[in-house]
């Protein structure tokens, strides 16, 4: 993603770096749906939320959680419905270079500056909320196998 010129995404961590040991910092989110749009994933709704982040020794702790909206293909039925997503996700970022070989055994992103980019684990985030079965309804009865037509919505006309 380039040039893309509100960073919102960005949240700054100044002030939580400065921070008392243990002290937590809540910051509002609100990025965007357009920079989530691809092929794989549709939001109808910016993300909204909140940021939590706590001052660690070594790093800083972030929990993360946000809602939106996505628009999917329900997988019996073929249509299109909206799905409300809520998701929370914890992020640690390591603080000092001095602690990138511990940071990189727990996967743990260094920071640089003084923000962090929020944008792809909340991705990672939504998609991974999104692998399970894509249905507009639990009991969504799909198409007829007779004639194709949509049996919730009494396009077949077999029985
Ligand atoms: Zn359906
Ligand atoms: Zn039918």
């Amino acid at each position: 993603m380039t040039n893309v010129k509100e960073n919102n995404f960005l949240v700054n961590v100044a002030e939580v770096i400065r921070a008392e040991l243990g002290e937590v910092q809540e910051i509002d989110l609100r990025i965007p749906e357009k920079l989530f749009l691809d092929d794989v994933l549709v939001l109808t709704k910016p993300i909204t939320g909140k940021i939590y982040l706590e001052r660690k020794e070594d790093s800083i702790f972030g929990t993360i959680s946000i809602k939106t909206k996505s628009e999917l293909l329900c997988e019996r039925c073929l249509k299109k419905f909206e799905k409300v997503i809520k998701v929370e996700l914890d992020q640690e970022y390591a603080l000092f270079k001095r602690d990138i070989p511990k940071a990189e055994e727990k996967d743990m992103p260094v920071l640089h500056g003084k923000e962090i980019d929020v944008l792809e684990p909340v991705r990672q985030e939504i998609l991974l909320s999104l692998s399970l079965k894509k249905l507009c309804s639990p009991d969504c009865e799909g198409l007829c196998a007779e004639c194709g037509g949509g049996i919730d919505d009494g396009m077949c006309k077999c029985k």
